[in-house]
């Protein structure tokens, strides 16, 4: 079983500033009770400037360490307003053992070089050990063109799907300047060494059919333990995009399962199963096709074909969870983030768990409490 906690909080907040919610929710501090939760970073899909919910991150709690499931606008502060960190002084990110990126949509790791960027000046420059990122290698081959009409350019042609490492490596030459200005004037520990990222490896097949069969039927790969956890990623359907993951965490007080962003995918029900928590996307499609006037242009049929053919629904989340026979379903990455709750609560069709509606700040604890 697990506990909702600061849900009362987050739901009394309502739609109140970060700053509000996030004082509410360090007062509640419900999910300290817990030895292991899930804390919701934030929970907006899409570009956050105009909604109340900050850019998609979620975190794994074990104790004092923190695992990170994407890096959206805003990860640095909401993990402060989180209250992860146990230490004194600027020391926000001691506690951070990893990062997990779903797939490289802006919307999922804009953050995700800020954290170290700024996290060498909050404690990462002299944690006790070396952070770890894994996220999706190079996709292998350029999106196919949806619609009619000249092909756009290509941005970096010689590279122009780079994965998580070549990504990384790119984002410290870009930063060079700050980087050894920093390093030479401060004598801080040099930045690549304190954190290492990694590509999710992958069969060349797998990668070669990237715009035919983006999420064949696979086992889940290994891909992370420690003594707190196990992690482990699935491909999932989320076209054009490729590779785009689910993860799975099994710890000593249950799973937790992340879709990422992804369409219905028999992956993610097969990762899923049985996991007392399932953080799924969701999208209103509704909504979707209510935001253009027909005759659409092809740029209007592109945007609403990628949202519609890439998400799940309202319709059919609860019947995901369903299917993968978790107790506890908790939406996030909501599409469009400003909703209201009732529309949301309509997941809860053909699902006969629990469903949770994802709230920044928001905390549900796993199973055993703390002595
Ligand atoms: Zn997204
Ligand atoms: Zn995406």
């Amino acid at each position: 079983m697990c506990d909702v906690v600061g849900q009362v909080q987050a739901l009394a907040a309502g739609y109140s500033r970060p700053e509000a919610r996030a004082s509410r929710g360090a007062a509640a501090g419900g999910g300290e009770r817990h030895r292991t939760r899930l804390v919701l970073l934030g929970t907006a899909g899409g570009p956050v400037w105009y909604g109340h919910r900050e850019g998609i991150a979620s975190a794994v709690v074990v104790d004092d360490d923190v695992y990170l499931v994407d890096c959206g606008e805003g990860v640095g502060q909401q993990y402060r307003r989180a209250g992860f960190a146990p230490f004194e002084g600027r020391q926000t990110l001691r506690g951070l053992r990893a990062i997990f990126l779903t797939h490289l949509h802006s919307d999922h790791c804009v953050d995700y070089f800020n954290l170290w960027l700024l996290g060498w000046f909050n404690g990462m420059a002299w944690n006790p050990h070396v952070v770890h990122a894994y996220g999706p290698g190079n996709r292998g081959s350029l999106p196919p063109l949806f619609g009619a009409g000249p092909a756009p350019p290509v941005e970096n042609p010689d590279n122009p799907a780079p994965g998580t490492v070549e990504m990384t490596r790119f984002l410290l030459q870009a930063y060079a300047a700050d980087i050894n200005d920093r390093m030479r004037d401060d004598r801080r520990p040099a930045l690549e060494t304190r954190f290492e990222a990694h590509d999710i490896p992958l069969p060349p097949a797998i990668v070669a059919g990237a715009n035919s069969d983006p999420a064949p039927d696979m086992d889940p790969i290994e891909v992370y333990e420690d003594e707190n956890v196990e992690v482990r990623a699935i491909l999932v359907p989320h076209p054009p995009t490729f590779p785009s993951f689910a993860y799975r965490f099994d710890s000593a007080d249950g799973s937790i399962v992340f879709s990422g962003d992804t369409t219905v995918s028999p992956n993610l029900i097969k990762l899923a199963r049985g996991a007392e928590v399932l953080v799924h996307e969701v999208i209103d499609a509704a909504w979707a096709e209510s935001r253009f006037e027909p005759p659409l242009d092809p740029a209007q049929e592109a945007a609403v074909n990628h949202l519609l053919s890439s998400h799940t629904t309202i319709e059919q989340v609860g019947d995901v969870a369903e299917r993968a026979g978790v107790e506890t379903l908790v939406l996030n990455h909501l599409v469009p983030a400003d909703n209201p709750r009732e529309r949301w609560l309509e997941a809860q069709e053909g699902f006969s768990g629990r469903l949770v509606v994802g709230e920044d700040l928001m905390q549900i604890g796993l199973r055993q409490r703390r002595g």
